[in-house]
């Protein structure tokens, strides 16, 4: 449990930690709450030589939220989970962050690290997709937009360039009367999502007007159900479309198999979990 040596810098900028990933993109790491690198490490399953601290950029910190919301990328758990104003406008933050590990991980542990790092199990992939979320990257070339549903490409792999920092999380300001809903399954061991349903709906005349699943620990990577939020779309949120909504995001899971959770039960706990989801917008 102890890592291989490596170089630490802590940059002082965006700037300056773009510079240090450009000078050796693969044996570099950016280091943010440690929560996962640090481990990785221990267990010497990376060796970067060098290690690169961006704790200190003040670029990436901070929760905004006026007419847009912006969410710096060293935001951590604990900081979402506090955040009033988020809670208010956004409830579906409190509802993740709480679920999250305990408070020592929701202390260190950054929503732009759990987002770079993509983990399968992450709750915050699900929630940014389900908020049609943008996440702003800076590199070399300069700064480009990428919606979370098209960020998450494969396990533990996002569309993050070697040389580039995810700097922030947009989330277009939400229409009157929009719902939300956090709901997971959590591993018993360490929190994560064994299945996690994060939905945004918005009810008008009766009538779903606006609906988006995102849906991780499913599967091999994060993704939006968009066949279910099709399906509800004006139609009233009846439990024969709830459950219709349920067995085609099921439909389109290819589930994950493990020593904790079967393919075929996993696909059993999301089907459950999003009529639980969305039957709890339905009274709100
Ligand atoms: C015991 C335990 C339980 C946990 N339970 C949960 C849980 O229930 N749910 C959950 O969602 N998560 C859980 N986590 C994960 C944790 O919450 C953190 O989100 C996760 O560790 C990554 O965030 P970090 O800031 O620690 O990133 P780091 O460990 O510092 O970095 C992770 C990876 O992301 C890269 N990276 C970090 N920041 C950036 C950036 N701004 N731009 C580009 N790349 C970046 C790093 O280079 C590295 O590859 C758990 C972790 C532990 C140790």
């Amino acid at each position: 449990m102890i890592p291989a040596s490596f170089d630490y810098i802590r940059a002082t900028s965006l700037a300056h930690a773009i510079g240090l990933l450009q000078t050796d993109p693969d044996g570099s790491k950016l280091v943010a709450g440690g929560h996962t690198l640090i481990p990785t490490l221990k267990l010497r399953l990376a060796s970067p030589a060098l290690l690169i601290d961006i704790g200190g950029i003040s670029e990436l910190k901070g929760i905004e939220v006026a007419d847009r919301v912006r969410i710096g990328a060293l935001t951590t758990h604990a900081e979402l989970l506090a955040s009033e104003p988020l809670r208010k406008l956004l409830p579906i933050f409190y509802q993740a962050a709480d679920l999250i590990a305990d408070p020592q991980v929701r202390n260190r542990g950054t929503i732009g690290g759990s987002l770079a790092n993509a983990d399968p199990a992450a709750d915050w992939p699900a929630v940014s997709i389900a908020l049609h979320a943008e996440l702003e990257l800076a590199g070399p070339a300069g700064r480009r937009h990428v919606a979370a549903k098209d960020f998450f490409v494969d396990i533990m792999t996002t569309a993050l360039g070697h040389d580039e920092v995810l700097v922030a999380i947009h989330i277009p300001y939400p229409n009157t009367g929009a719902q939300f809903r956090y709901r997971k399954i959590r591993h018993p061991a360490s929190g994560y999502a064994v299945v996690g349903v994060a939905v945004a709906l918005r009810l008008q005349d009766g009538l779903v007007s606006e609906a988006a699943i995102g849906i991780t620990g499913a599967t091999g990577r994060a993704f939006a159900a968009d066949s279910a939020s099709a399906h509800l779309n004006g139609k009233p949120l009846s439990s024969q479309n709830i459950a219709n909504a349920a067995l085609l995001a099921c439909e389109q899971a290819e589930c994950l198999s493990d020593g904790y959770a079967s393919a075929d039960y996993r696909k059993h706990l999301l089907r459950t979990e999003i009529i639980r989801a969305l039957t709890s917008l339905t009274n709100a």
